[in-house]
C-alpha cells in the first residue's frame, strides 16, 4: 500500500502532549496512582483526591498501535491465560511480565488503589481479580445495576450514590489522605459539562454531506481526552475548543473527513459502525475505508466512555453523585440489545447512512454477543444492507487484511446495487 506522510492538526498535537504530560505524571513518583477502566470511569472524582487516572485499556491500545502487543499476549499465554481471553488483559497482565513500561519508556508504578466501575462488562471484574492478587492493594468496586430493562430506575440511580458515599469516597479519602470536598467535585462537573457540549456537536456534523469528520477511525482520537484521565480539565474544554475550530473551517471549505493522508478526495459511502476498531492494524484497516470513499458517520465505539448524544446526558454539579450514577448507568456496555438496537438504528437513519458494518472482535464479549441478531433486527428496521467483519483488539494473529478488505469491496458494492435497484437488503460476508 502506498502511504504518505500523517497530517497532524493542531488538535491531535495538542491531544499527543496531554496523552504524554499524564504518563509522566503518572510514572513520576509524586502523586498517588489508580488503576481504573475506561467505561464508568470517575475521573471527577480522582481529581477530588489528587489520584492520577491508569487505564489499563489504553495502555494495550498503546501497545497494540507500536505492535508491541502480540508478544505481551503470547507472554500471558505461556503463564497459563487462554486464546479466548479478551486480549485487553492479556496484554496488560504480559505487560507486567516484561517490566510494566509506559510508553514513555519509563516503569509503571504499582497502583495505590484499584477502582472498579462496573459497567456491564463480566471480564473486569475477573481482570481486577488478577491485578488485585498482583499488586495487593486496596481495591473498591462500583457495582453499576445492568440496565436489562432499558431504562436505569431511581433505585439503581440511588444505589449506586449510596456505593458512593459509603465505600468509594472513603477508600480514596483513606488511599490519598484528603478529605472529600463536593463543591470540587462540582467544578470539574461544571468543567466536564463544556466539553461535552461541544463533544456531542463534534459527534452531530457528520450529518453533513460531506461528512468533515470519520467518526470511528478519526473518532477514537476525538474521544480521548474525554474518555480517559482529562474528563473534568481545562485542557479538555481547550482540546474540544480547538476541534470544534478545526471543524468548522472544514465545514466551510466544505471539506472531506479528514484522513492520515489528507482529505479524503470524495465521499462515496457512509457507514454506521458497531463494536471496537482493530488496534494492531489500525492504519491498513482505516486505509481500506479511505481509499474506498467510505466515511463512518456514526460508530458505537465512540460512546464506549459514555453516550453523551443519545439521551442528552451531561455531568450535572448541581447533582454531583447522581450524576456520576447516571453517566456509569448510561454507558454503552451497560444498555442491554434492544437500546443499542435502537440506538444504531436512528444513527442509521438521522445521519443518513447507506447501513451498518458490525466489526465483531473475536475476544470481547460484551460487544459481540447478538451482533448478529442485532445486525438483522437494524436491517429491517432502517431498509438497509448490513455486513459483517471480524478481528481482534489486540492480538495481531486476528487481522486478516485480504479477507476484510474482500468483505468490504462486496459490502460497497452491494450498497452500489442497492442504490441502482433500490432492492431488499442482504448480508455481506
Ligand atoms: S468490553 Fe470487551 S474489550 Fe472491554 S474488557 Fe470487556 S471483553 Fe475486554
Amino acid at each position: 500500500m502506498s502511504r504518505q506522510e500523517v497530517v497532524k492538526s493542531l488538535s491531535q498535537i495538542k491531544q499527543k502532549e496531554m496523552i504524554s504530560r499524564n504518563y509522566d505524571k503518572i510514572t513520576g513518583g509524586r502523586v498517588k496512582v489508580s488503576s481504573t477502566f475506561v467505561p464508568g470511569n470517575l475521573n471527577e472524582l480522582l481529581m477530588c483526591f489528587d489520584i492520577a487516572n491508569n487505564l489499563p485499556e489504553i495502555n494495550a491500545i498503546q501497545n497494540a498501535l507500536r505492535k508491541k502487543s502480540g508478544d505481551l499476549i503470547a507472554e500471558a499465554e505461556r503463564a497459563g491465560h487462554s486464546e479466548d481471553v479478551c486480549t485487553y488483559v492479556k496484554a496488560d497482565i504480559g505487560m507486567m511480565g516484561k517490566g510494566n513500561i509506559a510508553p514513555n519508556g519509563k516503569p509503571f508504578p504499582d497502583p495505590d488503589i484499584l477502582l472498579l466501575s462496573y459497567t456491564g462488562c463480566f471480564t473486569f471484574m475477573k481482570w481486577f481479580e488478577l491485578l488485585r492478587e498482583q499488586y495487593k492493594c486496596p481495591t473498591v468496586m462500583l457495582h453499576v445495576p445492568y440496565a436489562a430493562d432499558g431504562k436505569p430506575t431511581r433505585n439503581m440511580r440511588d444505589y449506586i450514590v449510596k456505593q458512593l458515599r459509603e465505600d468509594v469516597i472513603p477508600a480514596l479519602e483513606s488511599v490519598s489522605g484528603i478529605t472529600f470536598d463536593i463543591d470540587r467535585l462540582r467544578e470539574y462537573l461544571r468543567k466536564s459539562a463544556i466539553a461535552e457540549d461541544d463533544l456531542v456537536w463534534m459527534l452531530e456534523q457528520s450529518k453533513r454531506r460531506p461528512s468533515p469528520i470519520d467518526c470511528y477511525f478519526g473518532g477514537v482520537y476525538y474521544m480521548g481526552p474525554i474518555f480517559t484521565a482529562f474528563r473534568g480539565t481545562d485542557e479538555a474544554i481547550e482540546y474540544y475548543r480547538l476541534l470544534r475550530e478545526e471543524i468548522e473551517e472544514r465545514i466551510a471549505k466544505g471539506l472531506c473527513a479528514q484522513t492520515p493522508e489528507g482529505d479524503m478526495p470524495e465521499e462515496k459511502y457512509r457507514l454506521v459502525v458497531e463494536g471496537p476498531p482493530n488496534w494492531t492494524s489500525f492504519r491498513d484497516f482505516w486505509q481500506m475505508f479511505y481509499e474506498a470513499g467510505a466515511v463512518v458517520v456514526a460508530s458505537s465505539y465512540t460512546k464506549v466512555g459514555g453516550v453523551y448524544d443519545y439521551d442528552n446526558f451531561r455531568h450535572d454539579p448541581d447533582h454531583p453523585l447522581e450524576s456520576l450514577a447516571d453517566y456509569c448507568l448510561g454507558v454503552y456496555t451497560n444498555r442491554n440489545l434492544p437500546t443499542r438496537v435502537d440506538m444504531l438504528a436512528r444513527n442509521i437513519r438521522e445521519y443518513d447512512a447507506d447501513g451498518l458494518l458490525i466489526n465483531s472482535i473475536k475476544s470481547c464479549n460484551s460487544f459481540s454477543a447478538g451482533q448478529l441478531v442485532m445486525m438483522r433486527e437494524i436491517e429491517k428496521l432502517t431498509g438497509k444492507p448490513g455486513a459483517f467483519i471480524e478481528t481482534d483488539l489486540v492480538d495481531p494473529r486476528y487481522f486478516s487484511a485480504a479477507n476484510v478488505k474482500n468483505r468490504l469491496e462486496s459490502y460497497f458494492q452491494m450498497i452500489d446495487q442497492k442504490r441502482r435497484s433500490g432492492g431488499s437488503t442482504a448480508v455481506a460476508g
